[in-house]
């Protein structure tokens, strides 16, 4: 059972922790402290911003710490609940799993009060922080096993006036690519149950690897200040942008190439490229037997390369690269 000193309704601004009881060998009484900065004042919206939902995606987390460090009450109107964390061990650890529960935060929903670590803080988000909220920004990255064209991203979701909402709020983001997405590899994704709960849930997925340049961390924290603006929590305006974004979807199967085998992958294409179908995606290298050709990697359908796998090392199943076609904002909102 999550626990806290914060007061989700007192004004002004609160630092101060989650607490998910862990008994351990070194600690049999010990709790994982999550840290929470809450900053509120006067009527608005309640907006929830989370980081590290994957630990080792840490452009989010330097968002929000900054974020969190910079408001003050006089600067919102309502209310913003900050976790730049979530899953805080697998954050300490440079992981996009939990060392304590081998738990993947983004698989963890609906939780359990009563379960392992990260099964309980799934748990604490659907029955107390969700509700408490309009909006969830869940900020993404590729994390070690990925990279993307950095995007604001969405699902979509069956009830129009809430696709709108994410859509616009996704837009506003400021990212040059936006991506609708689907649910390849699993489910009990925290996206989809504040959905389910009706929120304006937005996502990102900003760059990825182990490497973060300075645009990416530009991106983040620009983008995050926009939605806030957008969202009505913070004052001013969101730039104009200078091109319309490029909004693609990858909503089959086929949109995501998997490695028919192990080996050394090597990408044939620059991110955010064009790609048609039948075209060379990327090659697998083998290393035991480089006499033998590398197998070709082909695109199964057309679009912008808007992923690839981050480390060239690859087994099979691993997902090598996602190709995107471009949408327009009518097929989205109607589709
Ligand atoms: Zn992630």
């Amino acid at each position: 059972m999550v626990i806290t000193s914060l007061g989700f309704d007192k004004p002004g601004k609160q630092q101060g922790f989650l607490q998910v009881p862990y008994s351990h060998n070194l600690g049999g009484w010990a709790n994982v402290m999550i840290p929470c900065t809450i900053v509120a004042r006067g009527k608005g919206p309640t907006v929830l911003v989370l980081g590290g939902n994957h630990g080792d995606e840490y452009q989010g987390q330097i968002a929000i710490m900054k974020l969190a460090r910079e408001l003050t009450a006089e600067m919102v109107g309502g209310r913003i609940i900050m976790i730049p964390s979530l899953n805080f061990p697998a954050a300490r650890a440079a992981t996009r799993l939990s060392p304590l529960d081998g738990m993947n935060m983004n698989r963890a929903f609906p939780g359990d009060a009563e379960g392992p670590v990260t099964s309980q803080i799934a748990h604490y988000l659907r029955t107390v922080l969700f509700p408490l909220s309009d909006a969830v920004i869940d900020i993404h990255s590729g994390g070690r096993s990925m990279e993307f064209v950095p995007c604001a991203h969405m699902h979509l979701v069956p009830d129009r006036e809430q696709r709108r909402r994410m859509f616009d709020a996704m837009l506003a983001w400021g990212t040059e690519f936006c991506f609708i997405y689907a649910d390849i590899a699993g489910t009990g994704l925290l996206p989809v149950e504040a959905e389910n709960q009706g929120k304006t849930v937005v996502t990102t997925e900003l760059g990825g690897g182990e490497c973060i340049p300075a645009s990416v961390h530009r991106i983040a924290q620009s983008g995050l200040r926009n939605v806030l603006v957008h969202l009505g929590l913070l004052k001013g305006r969101v730039p104009a942008r200078e091109k319309p974004a490029i909004i693609t979807q990858a909503t089959n199967r086929e949109d995501y190439v998997l490695a028919p085998e192990s080996g050394v992958f090597e990408i044939a294409l620059d991110l955010g490229a064009k790609v048609k179908k039948g075209q060379t995606v990327g090659w697998i290298h083998h290393l035991e037997r480089p006499d033998r050709m590398p197998k070709q990697i082909i695109a199964a359908s057309s679009g912008h390369l808007i992923t690839m796998r981050a480390p060239c090392l690859t087994q099979q199943g691993d997902c090598v690269a996602v190709i995107a076609r471009q949408v327009s904002e009518r097929e989205v909102l109607r589709s």
